[in-house]
């Protein structure tokens, strides 16, 4: 059934077995899932309308204090289905390799492993309208492959979750879906932790109500889910699950950037890196090089007969590089001199992990919204194994190149330069709007501000879900692995109960 904020008023002193905030991916998909929990009540919470609006949107706004990011009231989407309103929809899973990888320092491993997620792989890409994806070593994809990379197929879903699954949603007996109510602040019993009630207000502030609930899960997006726990305050003065000032640190989003060109031999042997498929290296390079997770795709940039004189340009501008210098010793070839017949030049576009840093982080600013609570402030920190990993991804893959005797590259100067700086948002994508890392996964509070099962120490009836509880992003998209984490969760949260 689907209520307005007056509806719910008129019920007396509401109360559900599941209280589910936010709409998204994340929040859709958990509340559905349960709902198949036969005779279980589910209050299921939207901030925003069914449609966009100002009036919610603007509560999205905060300011930023770090490295250039995007305005945070459009980095995301306030309504009904949340940011899968404006998503591009692009879906690939984590590999095994982000959630068992242990030996990098500085960086908490995921505490469960990649089979206890994958179990609900068939599920998401039914959710998302996908095939279930996988990786391949195969020769006949990957042209000349030596065994350092490999393909990881995505895809592209169609899923807008609040088109999708709002008729479902209202036909359900067990889900009460209110719009235009906003979470305003979780308030736990002081001696158990185990909250109490939920703060809703109407979305010009002047309507509020306390609901309560046996569990309560929020679904607010990555940057308003560190917000929610340090808003709710009035009882613990540090927000909740922030003993150990863990909520909103390690902020971390995917570098996307264009990071140089390349020439074809053969345009035919190259066409099958682009196209939804990421080149990725496989755990070994990853290992051997310290190296943070990364994908690659090779995008044609001109018709085959590409007109001579770019031909030349290219080849001055890359014999100009020391790094090709570098590369003719390394590889025995002459790298320059080889006669190129029908060539194909393209862009290369790299995306890659962030390394999980402390003082990238969420926290509250000054200013206030119209409820009374804190703004967000956002700063984001590009750490120097980010650096790293783009600069050594660049050379493994010119030497990718080399070796199979595909092309040539050239590379970006400040990719090569770790003193100069990377280019500004005007000319390059530089972010994924993935917003990972903030309330994560740990196997202690000393490491986490949610357990194994999402669950926020100290609050035994309060669970996050999304991206927020990533301990490590690796380089896929979100919300594949969102999808599939809110399908664990609701699990878990029958396990438990
Ligand atoms: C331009 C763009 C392109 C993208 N492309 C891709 C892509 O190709 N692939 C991919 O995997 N990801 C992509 N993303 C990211 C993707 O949209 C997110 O990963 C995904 O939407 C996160 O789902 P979520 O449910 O966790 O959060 P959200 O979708 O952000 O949903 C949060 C929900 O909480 C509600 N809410 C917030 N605060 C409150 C409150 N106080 N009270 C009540 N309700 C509240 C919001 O209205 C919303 O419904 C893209 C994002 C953007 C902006």
């Amino acid at each position: 059934m689907i209520l307005s904020f007056a509806e719910l008023l008129n019920q007396n002193q509401p109360s559900y077995d599941y209280c589910v905030v936010g709409t998204g991916p994340a929040g859709t998909t958990l509340a559905l899932a349960l709902s198949g929990d036969s005779g279980k009540r589910v209050l299921l919470v939207e901030g925003g309308r069914e449609d966009f609006d100002d009036q919610s949107q603007e509560l999205y706004t905060g300011s930023s204090s770090g490295r250039e990011y995007a305005d945070l009231d459009a980095t995301r989407l306030r309504q009904l289905g949340g940011s899968s309103n404006h998503w591009s929809g692009y879906c690939l899973p984590l590999s095994d390799h982000d959630y068992d990888r242990d030996e990098l320092d500085g960086i908490d491993p995921w505490p469960i492993s990649s089979d206890q997620i994958r179990r609900y792989s068939r599920q998401a890409s039914d959710i998302l309208e996908l095939p279930v994806f996988g990786r391949d070593s195969d020769k006949s994809i990957l042209p000349g492959s030596d065994g350092l990379f490999r393909v990881a197929f995505g895809g592209s879903s169609r899923v807008n979750f609040g088109e999708k699954y709002k008729d479902k949603i209202g036909s359900s007996k067990n889900i009460d879906l209110v719009l235009g109510a906003n979470l305003v602040e979780l308030f736990p019993a002081p001696e158990t932790g185990r909250i109490v009630s939920a703060e809703l207000a109407s979305l010009d502030g002047r309507l509020r109500i306390r609901v309560s609930a046996e569990v309560f899960s929020i679904c607010l997006g990555g940057i308003e889910n560190p917000r929610m726990l340090l808003n709710s305050n009035s009882v613990i003065e540090n927000g909740l699950g922030n003993e150990r000032d863990l909520v909103g640190r390690y902020f971390a989003d995917h570098l996307h950037l264009e990071f140089g060109w390349y020439v074809a031999f053969d345009p035919d042997r190259i066409s099958g890196l682009s196209n939804g498929k990421f080149i990725e290296p496989v755990p070994l390079l990853l290992e051997n090089g310290s190296l943070l997770n990364f994908g690659w795709e090779a995008e044609p940039a001109f018709p085959h007969n590409v007109a001579d004189h770019i031909v030349a340009d290219f080849k001055e501008i890359a014999c100009a590089s020391s790094i090709f210098r570098d590369l003719t010793r390394l590889t025995g070839r002459d790298i320059f001199c080889r006669r190129i017949k029908r060539p194909t030049v393209g862009r290369l576009r790299l995306v890659a992990e962030c390394m999980p840093d402390f003082e990238s982080r969420v926290s509250l600013g000054t200013q206030l919204d119209r409820f009374g609570k804190r703004k967000v402030d956002l700063h984001w920190k590009i750490h120097e194994a980010d650096r790293h990993t783009y600069n050594h991804a660049a050379v493994s893959i010119a030497q990718f190149f080399i070796r199979n005797n595909l092309g040539r590259i050239k590379v970006e100067p400040w990719v090569l330069d770790l003193s100069m700086d990377w280019p500004g948002r005007t000319t390059h994508e530089l972010y994924g709007h993935h917003h990972i890392g903030t309330t994560k996964m740990g196997s202690s509070p000393s490491n986490g501000v949610v357990d194994m099962s999402c669950r926020v120490f100290g609050h035994d009836n309060l669970f996050v879900c999304g991206s927020s509880t990533f301990p490590r992003g690796g380089y896929a998209n979100p919300t594949y692995t969102i999808v599939e984490l809110a399908l664990y969760l609701a699990d878990e949260i029958k396990r438990l109960q």
